[in-house]
């Protein structure tokens, strides 16, 4: 920049009123410092991608070599990245094909996005703290929780706890629903007990927290379903413990497994080491949590579940490594959802 222009513009900072001058600086705090704080987020996605060597995003072969740079603008920079080239299936890709931040050119905006993310503020309140429009918001929220809903672990471990909750079905955000008279936001079930009305979801953990928190269906949670959730992370090493409801008494015999029951209005919660506390525990936080987006679309529900799980992990912390760990790790679980397919539900704040 012109030496000229630069003191112009010095001395038209210099008339500005003191808040003027104060919002002026924060600007330029916020903006240079998320600038620089999303390469490092990048740099450790690419270096984890290609902890074996260059692996295609595409077949997953560690046949790929690098393939020329090309240029991004992020913000108002333009940036170099390296581009790859798979010998096995001949596709090109980069570190952030299939990932959240592909095609975007706001890295350093999703990090402001993550900690609102992460404090649980609406899209209303995000868009106003990094000046992205709600509907993009809506898009970026959808897409970073389709990749964490990925999320796995092969086994459980020990002893694990097991309980079953229950969401009323939304069809939040849908402008018309024919046949049937809307409910208000997180309305009472029309019906006594559990049914169709309700969707039913299935909390796993073991003692190391390892944690399968996904929906299981509509109504009454059933043996068949039980097994294709979990059945490949258990094994006869492992004690269940759940409550008195009999889909898991006959799923236990069925796998071989040692089971305690413990009924949810009986006297005895605990038996030695075996209770059902810490999963009813996490049913707990978990529908306190909720309670802030005033009922979920059912369709959207395991994106919400996972987003929690991850909360729960970072135990809701919200500072440089957490931010950097839920874009890092979203960017590491490979997801497909794009705009077009995001764009393909109506929905409603
Ligand atoms: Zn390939």
């Amino acid at each position: 920049m012109n030496r000229m222009v630069l003191k112009e513009i010095i001395e038209e900072i210099e008339k500005l009123s003191a808040a003027d001058q104060h919002r002026l600086k924060e600007f330029f705090i916020k903006s240079l410092t998320s600038y620089s704080a999303s390469e490092p987020v990048l740099k450790e996605v690419s270096e984890r991608k290609h902890k074996d060597g260059y692996t295609c995003t595409h077949c997953h072969s560690n046949n790929a070599v690098r393939f020329g740079k090309y240029s991004v603008k992020v913000g108002m920079k333009t940036m170099e990245r390296q581009r790859y080239r798979c010998k096995n299936c001949r596709k090109t890709f980069t570190d952030v094909t299939n990932t959240p931040l592909y095609r975007t050119h706001l890295p350093h905006k999703w990090l402001d996005f993550v900690q609102c993310m992460i404090e649980g503020y609406s899209l209303r309140k995000a868009s106003e703290i990094i000046n992205v429009h709600f509907v993009t918001l809506f898009y970026w929220r959808h897409k970073l929780l389709s990749a964490l809903k990925q999320m796995d672990f092969e086994q459980f471990t020990g002893i694990v706890e097991m309980d079953e909750t229950y969401f009323l079905y939304s069809e939040k955000g849908k402008r018309k629903i024919i046949g049937r008279k809307s409910r208000k936001r997180g309305g009472v079930s029309k019906y006594r007990g559990i049914s169709k009305e309700q969707v039913c979801v299935l909390i796993a953990r073991d003692r190391q927290k390892s944690t399968y928190s996904k929906v299981l269906g509509q109504g009454r949670i059933v043996k068949s379903r039980l097994d294709k959730a979990i059945g490949s992370k258990l094994s006869v090493s492992n004690v269940l413990c759940t409550d008195a409801w009999r889909a898991f008494k006959t799923y236990a015999i069925e796998k071989g497994l040692e089971h305690y029951r413990f009924k949810s209005d009986g006297k005895e919660r605990v038996r030695g080491l075996y209770h059902i506390q810490n999963v009813n525990n996490y049913h707990s936080r978990l529908k306190g949590w909720i309670e802030r987006f005033n009922g979920v679309a059912t369709k959207y529900l395991d994106h919400y579940l996972s987003w929690f799980q991850f909360l729960d992990v970072i135990k809701h912390r919200n500072d440089n490594t957490t931010v950097s760990k839920m874009m890092v790790d979203s960017c590491l679980l490979p997801t497909n959802a794009t705009y077009e397919k995001l764009r393909l539900s109506i929905f409603r704040l």
